[in-house]
């Protein structure tokens, strides 16, 4: 008889999964991902498919993220499958991720940021100017802030230290979304370099094509690829979703977050 024969009378367990998700699953933030509509469609343009640099939408990156809602799923990590790691399918720290079965499609390029503040690789910074480790967006940073790669998960750094051995103290600093802020008169002189360790928001892309699973016509969900949003050792040629989201009044602001009140996911900072 074939496994598929209704005569087994075996089924999925649909109530099971979720109950699993529920138990054991984590809730992240979805993003939408779209291409900005600076795109260029024409060679009077210029290059067809290349952004505008200067887009005041997406920041020059042809891609926006948006729409944000709260979203249940498993978590794994995929190292553990050591063939696909040294066939280079796989990289350290790449996650499968199996949203709810009543969570909205995740699509390709689309945005998955963690609700719980995990220790990130620490951070080289040149106060005040931008340096091949750290980009300084124009126009988006005061005097006494400097740009995070990831949004910080808490108000103060784990350890500060800068090149003259100097370590600085909570009174010194406080981090706010994906920037340092100094107290005046505090942190180290402007060219100076400095290093951070922090908690942070950790950010996926969705990297492969999410595959839609079926049964017998019905859904049981989507699994997911994700791949961390930023790579420190490349940063001018990465995907870097941070960019719109140093402003306070960027699309990511608490305004935003109409649906599914994400901020009170959030640990208060
Ligand atoms: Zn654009």
């Amino acid at each position: 008889m074939p496994f598929n024969d209704p005569g087994l009378a075996i089924d999925m367990n649909f109530e099971g999964i979720e109950g699993l998700i529920g138990n054991r699953g984590v809730q992240v933030i979805h993003e939408m991902s779209m291409p900005c509509a600076c795109i260029t469609t024409s060679t009077t343009q210029g290059a067809v498919g290349s952004a505008k640099p200067g887009c005041t939408i997406c920041n020059g990156k042809g891609y926006t993220y948006d729409d944000a809602v709260r979203m249940d799923g498993l978590l794994a990590n995929l190292t553990f499958t050591r063939n696909f790691v040294q066939l280079g399918w796989v990289k350290p720290g790449d996650l499968s991720f199996a949203p709810s079965l009543h969570a909205r499609v995740v699509s390709d390029f689309d945005k998955i940021t963690l609700t719980t503040p995990v220790p990130v690789e620490p951070q080289i910074i040149v106060r005040g100017q931008e340096s091949a480790l750290t980009p300084r967006p124009a126009g988006q940073l005061a005097d006494l802030e400097d740009l995070l790669l990831w949004e910080a998960g808490r108000e103060f750094a784990l350890r500060i230290k800068d090149e003259d051995g100097k370590v600085y103290r909570n009174t010194d600093h406080r981090c706010k979304g994906y920037k340092i802020i100094w107290t005046p008169g505090a942190g180290p002189a402007v060219g100076k370099t400095y290093t951070i360790k922090y908690m942070a928001f950790m950010e996926y892309i969705a990297w492969t094509t999410p595959v839609q699973r079926w049964d017998r016509d019905r859904s049981i969900g989507q699994r997911v690829m994700l791949r961390a949003a930023v790579v420190t050792q490349a940063v001018k040629q990465i995907i870097p979703p941070w960019v719109e989201r140093v402003d306070d009044n960027a699309p990511r602001s608490d305004n935003d977050y109409t649906d599914n009140e994400i901020p009170t996911l959030r640990p208060p900072r």
